[in-house]
């Protein structure tokens, strides 16, 4: 049976980030060495609670300015927290190719406020969806049923008629105990051939 939607993961399958890029850009300004500032944003218990919508950005501003004493503006924040993303092309591709067969594409992200106004601004694709679940928004993270069933709501679609691409086992695990058609993103030349063997491009 041929899915009807193709439902992506955003970070490291259609944008790259690094957050070593924030810590570098905020080092200057902090009490901390880079390394060590990183290590309070990058998948850390703080930024889980922010991308799990438990504290607004200026929550999690102020938080990461008491820990690592940093003494730059909010504004210089939100630039060096956001802009870590560098788009992945042949996957961005893959997804302009499904748009133009017709294919209802759905973002599906562990995220936050930040991340998601750089990449809106910064990324023209990214307009280029039918629907957007966010972990911020939902208030729960993969691989967390809650967060799976908002999917399922905003598409109006289940089981094997969701085709999902993400490059985290834990996320890909989850979605198939819901019977979705998950793809265990780790590189594009797989990722692609996969969707191209689901039949819902043209040949
Ligand atoms: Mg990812």
């Amino acid at each position: 049976m041929k899915p009807a939607a193709v439902i992506f993961d955003l970070g490291k399958v259609l944008l790259d980030f690094d957050y070593s890029i924030t810590a570098r850009a905020l080092a200057g300004q902090c009490a901390v060495p880079a390394e060590e500032l990183r290590l309070h944003i990058d998948q850390s218990p703080l930024l889980l609670r922010y991308e799990s919508g438990e504290m607004t950005t200026e929550e999690f501003y102020r938080t990461v300015r008491e820990a690592a004493g940093y003494r730059g503006n909010y504004e210089t924040f939100r630039e060096a927290f956001g802009g870590i993303f560098a788009e992945i092309p042949p996957m961005v591709d893959l997804q302009r190719r499904l748009k133009d067969a017709g294919v209802h594409c759905y973002i599906f992200s562990n995220t936050n406020e930040v991340a998601i106004h750089h990449v809106k601004r910064n990324f023209p694709f990214f307009a280029g969806f039918d629907g957007y679940v966010y972990s911020h928004i939902v208030g729960a993270m993969k691989p967390a049923a809650k967060i799976y069933e908002a999917v399922e709501a905003l598409v109006g679609l289940r089981g094997a008629d969701l085709l999902y691409i993400d490059d985290r086992e834990e996320n890909i695990v989850a979605g198939r105990e819901r019977g979705w058609h998950a793809v265990h993103h780790t590189a594009p030349a797989t990722t692609i051939a996969a969707v191209e063997g689901s039949g819902l491009l043209p040949t």
